[in-house]
């Protein structure tokens, strides 16, 4: 049995540590995807050991970015996360997040998104994208060469391939104007389904299933463009010089 989130619960209580889920991605999913499907384990604070848990309104909860949730079991913990100066010459000072003045704007815009959808508008949007995910996830399997990693149950399949260098495919598939998005240890990719994708899972397949049997039958080394093989490198490079390297990385990005 694969440990699941109930176990670290018991964990964590048993040790008295707290225990945070990070559901920034999954935070608009998995509750609706849990009325939906039988198959969701439970994952939030209805395991007695979870004490924090952060859910990102700026993805699936289809607010603009800029805001999110992060959400505690009792206000003990939340008094950890605020900033309080009391010698301030302008007074006492007190702040509940990192971020001092914070945008009005940008919470007016996710409470009308919120209110907008409604429960029923997140529980219909939710369940195209499962149903999109168990498509897909269906297609990968029939594709000769690629397997399908674990067994997802929300909206993110990731894979990769016992025979060949997987980001081939990747690259490949970029050629044709669809971005997979390559992770490492295991080397592997992963498609996060959205709303996009309900109406055109089965162009992505086919698109997959070519750029599959191209790579099966030219399996060479990595090509030298293309953003996957980077990827592929990190992988197998040891931890400083790849820390180097995205420090030198993100100083050609900012670079005006
Ligand atoms: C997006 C994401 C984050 C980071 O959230 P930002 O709002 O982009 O800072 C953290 N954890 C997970 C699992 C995420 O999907």
């Amino acid at each position: 049995m694969k440990p699941q989130s109930k176990d670290l619960s018991l964990i964590a209580e048993k040790h008295n540590v707290g225990l945070h889920v990070d559901c920034c991605l999954g935070g608009f999913v998995l509750p609706f995807a849990r009325k939906l499907r039988k198959n969701i384990p439970k994952f939030d604070f209805e395991l007695p050991g979870v004490t924090s848990m952060s859910c990102d309104t700026h993805k699936y909860g289809y607010a603009s970015k800029g805001t999110s949730v992060v959400l505690y079991r009792s206000k003990e913990f939340r008094h950890f996360q605020y900033f309080a100066y009391p010698d301030w010459t302008g007074g006492l000072y007190v702040t509940p997040t990192v971020a001092g003045s914070r945008p009005g704007g940008l919470s007016a815009a996710c409470w009308a998104a919120m209110m907008r959808l409604g429960e029923q508008g997140y529980l219909e949007a939710v369940e195209k994208i499962i149903s999109t995910t168990e498509r897909l996830c269906a297609g990968v399997k029939e594709i000769p060469g690629l397997r399908v990693i674990g067994e997802p149950v929300a909206m993110i399949v990731a894979f990769d391939s016992p025979e060949f260098n997987i980001y081939q495919v990747s690259d490949l598939m970029s050629k044709k104007g669809y971005g997979l998005s390559p992770c490492q240890n295991p080397p592997c990719v992963h498609i996060c389904v959205t709303l996009r994708h309900a109406d055109h899972i089965e162009d992505v397949l086919k698109a997959l299933r070519e750029c599959t049997a191209t790579v099966r039958d030219n399996p060479g080394p990595a090509p030298k463009d293309g953003t996957a093989p980077i990827y592929g490198m990190a992988s197998s490079l040891p931890g400083g010089p790849v820390k180097d390297l995205l420090r030198a990385y993100t100083d050609v990005v900012l670079k005006v």
